[in-house]
């Protein structure tokens, strides 16, 4: 980028961090107490949202918003959470929006979450103590070295700790904190959503961008700190229907046609190559995760993941494979007829990303500000962001200081939370000074 250009000056400009008053509730103890509260989700489940305690949480945040002077605040009945702060400086910069979502993974269970605080962090494993079985292996996380000194929080080992994503909540809440006990903090017009059953993969569908009234944001979900995610996967998901013919067992002779065995000849001949527990990085997978075995039908989903739609290995690629290994099955199992349908699940973000730079060097820029070493990785997943960005609102993910999610091993740290609220504050002043 050019010595002219506007954003890379402007960046140069300020590189002595504000020394700001503090929240008037810490960004720590905000989080322990968001994660007290039960806001799993479920798929499957009839309501919207899917459970009733994501909207404890909802409601509790619409109300602490308005005691942090924040007005017009509103909850859909979907369980959604708009808020607006008017910018305290004049700019022709974009209302800039923070998104978070409240539920935490049907994985795990979130109910009766006990955090714990381990503090001054001295190196070593970390026992998880109402389950001995539960240990956070520091040889397996490579990342506690980098936390000696720092408070982590775990939970007992019981339930999942929910830091996916009351830490993103916590960080945007506190930055709002920050930014009104410190007025002289330049920043522009901010959207604020908190969004429910992101987990499921459904709740964006209800999220009203127009109201949200932002024209771009960032979901505040990711991990490692310091990492900023531009790209997600492109993703599909295949349902798979074996139809057989279904007799009595007892006069099944040359009659029955047992579907769930065409089912395992299918399952068997899939590519272990391209399977998750064989793949990383950039390289995409094929995935059959759920599915039900029945002689008259049997059916299987299989969720098909790659940056890239085309070329050699990408999700087309997927596809033709699967409706390949469909078809050789059929052949295979006389008398058994194979379906494939395939929808879209949400696709790779940078599509559209990487006609938004700004955005990625911004956040880049607030982790270095606050004292990170600000990258951009890809996300072996998605995000509330990939569905949003393809509805005109780009979006990229920012990190929470968090690691293993869905899991009863989950953890972030005190570091963690405050690195990335402090991330949030300078972005908003980046934009101000844009
Ligand atoms: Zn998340």
């Amino acid at each position: 980028m050019g010595e002219e250009d506007g954003t890379c000056a402007r960046i140069a400009a300020v590189t002595v961090p504000h020394q700001w008053r503090p929240p008037r509730e810490s960004v720590v103890d905000r989080f322990l107490r968001y994660v007290r509260i039960d806001t799993q989700s479920r798929e499957g489940s009839a309501t919207v949202p899917s459970t009733p305690g994501q909207w404890d949480l909802a409601r509790l945040l619409a109300h602490e918003l308005g005691t942090l002077g924040v007005e017009g605040v509103r909850v859909s009945d979907t369980c959604m959470v708009y808020a607006r702060i008017p910018g305290n400086v004049a700019t022709h910069g974009p209302v800039v929006g923070f998104i978070a979502h409240v539920d935490t993974s049907p994985a795990v269970t979130g109910a009766n979450v006990r955090p714990i605080v381990h503090r001054n962090y001295q190196g070593g494993d970390i026992m998880l103590p109402a389950d001995p079985t539960q240990v956070i292996v520091a040889a397996r996380h490579p990342v506690l070295r980098d936390l000696v000194g720092d408070d982590i929080i775990t939970t007992d080992g019981t339930t999942l700790l929910g830091s996916d994503d009351k830490s993103g909540v916590a960080a945007i809440m506190t930055m709002i904190d920050v930014l009104r006990e410190n007025p002289e903090i330049p920043h522009g017009p901010i959207a604020i959503g908190f969004t429910s059953d992101e987990e499921i993969g459904i709740g964006i569908n209800t999220f009203d961008v127009a109201e949200f009234g932002a024209s771009v944001a960032y979901t505040v979900d990711g991990d490692t700190l310091g990492e900023i995610n531009h790209e997600t996967w492109s993703a599909r998901l295949a349902t798979i229907a074996f139809h057989g013919v279904s007799t009595h067992p007892g006069t099944a002779k040359g009659l029955m046609v047992n579907a769930a065995y065409a089912l395992g000849d299918f399952l068997t001949r899939m590519p272990a190559d391209l399977r998750p527990e064989s793949t990383e990085g950039r390289v995409g997978f094929v995935h059959p995760y759920a599915g039900a075995i029945d002689v008259e039908t049997s059916t299987l989903r299989v969720i098909l993941r790659d940056f890239d739609v085309g070329g050699p290995s990408g999700l087309d690629a997927k596809e033709d494979l699967i409706r390949r290994l469909a078809s050789e099955t059929e052949a295979r199992c006389p008398g058994v007829t194979v379906t494939v349908d395939v929808i879209e699940q949400y696709r790779n973000m940078n599509e559209v990303l990487k006609d938004h730079p700004t955005l990625v060097e911004f956040a880049l820029e607030a982790a270095r500000r606050a004292g990170l070493n600000g990258t951009t990785t890809p996300i072996r997943g998605g995000t509330d962001g990939s569905k949003l960005t393809f509805r005109g609102l780009p979006c990229p993910n920012i990190f929470t200081g968090g690691h293993n999610f869905h899991s009863k091993l989950e953890f972030n740290s005190r570091r963690g939370l405050e690195k990335t609220t402090e991330t949030l504050v300078h972005l908003v002043t980046l934009f101000a000074e844009g």
